[in-house]
């Protein structure tokens, strides 16, 4: 039996390196149960869930690749009012270039949350820092573990409404948080050896096709080596679309769930909504194309 046609993939896993709940060990553990055949663990500016990944050792028959999942900043002229990510796999994760950056943007997120919370207790909400550490199991504090918090405490009745009414972008907690530009988030992945990657197109909110296709296009005369196809909430259609649009632009496609534990309880690993397949070859394809020959994990 070709056991690779019958495993599914997931490369976009958050740790609670960054705003999953899950430990990369905990991941690891799980991706096994499920028999996925390759898993990539995408902290928000982070690489440190990569790193407990391997030094918990990956079990074998599982595929790994290490993995970040940068906030950047679109190119000049295009306007997109959602979240601009742009995926790193099979990154050097001793790359001091990549380190620098990640720790500027981490440093930038502890500056942020403080003026999160400021603006919280100034609509009402109190809740301070160490509350919210509290709710962090060891990472990266980011926007859903405010949410989380303000569930707890009987603010808002979810996660999703705290970020409807007053986390989202231009809502009125809403902090923006300092990110890199695409260009160099793209150049600082490809000299750490790895492949950079459009993160969950849908979720730009670019609604014509021929800006989306533009935006393509510049970003691939940046160096971009893929888009993320695959994704919980794009239908058969958008799968369709966004392969097609990789298709004629030379890119690699991925995909993932996005799968944050019980802070998207929703997202299952592997399965997304439960209905997701992402097929191993996508894996393979991705391996090929891999500069970094260290990183690999077989
Ligand atoms: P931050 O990293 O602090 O900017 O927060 C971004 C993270 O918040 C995303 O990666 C998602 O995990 C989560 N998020 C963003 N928008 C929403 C939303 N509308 N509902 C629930 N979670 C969200
Ligand atoms: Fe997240
Ligand atoms: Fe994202
Ligand atoms: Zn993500």
């Amino acid at each position: 039996m070709d056991y690779k046609k019958y495993v599914n993939i997931d490369l976009h896993i958050h740790s609670s390196a960054s705003d999953g709940t899950l430990s990369s060990s905990e991941i690891l553990i799980q991706a096994r149960k499920q028999n996925l055949g390759a898993i990539a663990i995408t902290d928000h500016d982070s690489i440190e869930g990569s790193r407990k990944a391997i030094c918990a050792g990956i079990p074998p028959p599982l595929k790994f690749l290490t993995g970040v999942e940068i906030s950047a900043t679109p190119p000049p002229d295009f306007f997109c009012s959602g979240s601009f990510h742009i995926l790193g796999y099979g990154i050097k994760l001793n790359d001091p270039v990549l380190n620098q950056t990640l720790e500027m943007l981490q440093k930038a997120r502890r500056n942020r949350n403080p003026q999160i919370l400021n603006r919280l207790n100034h609509l009402g909400m109190t809740l301070s820092l160490k509350e919210v550490e509290n709710e962090v199991r060891e990472g990266l504090i980011g926007r859903p573990h405010i949410a989380c918090l303000m569930v707890k405490k009987g603010f808002v009745k979810s996660i999703d409404d705290a970020f409807d009414r007053y986390l989202g972008k231009d809502k009125p907690a809403y902090v923006n948080k300092f990110r890199i530009d695409c260009e160099r988030a793209i150049e600082t992945i490809a000299k750490a050896g790895g492949i950079s990657v459009l993160a969950h197109p849908l979720l730009l909110n670019i609604e014509q096709y021929e800006i989306m296709e533009d935006l393509i296009v510049t970003l691939k005369s940046m160096g971009l080596d893929g888009l993320e196809v695959y994704y919980p909430n794009h239908t058969p259609e958008h799968i369709n679309h966004y392969a097609a649009l990789a298709r004629r632009h030379d890119l690699l496609m991925t995909g993932g769930t996005d799968f944050h534990g019980l802070l998207k309880p929703d997202i299952q690993m592997g399965s997304g909504k439960g209905n997701l397949n992402i097929p191993f070859e996508l894996y393979e394809r991705i391996v090929e194309n891999t500069k970094n020959e260290t990183n690999r994990f077989f």
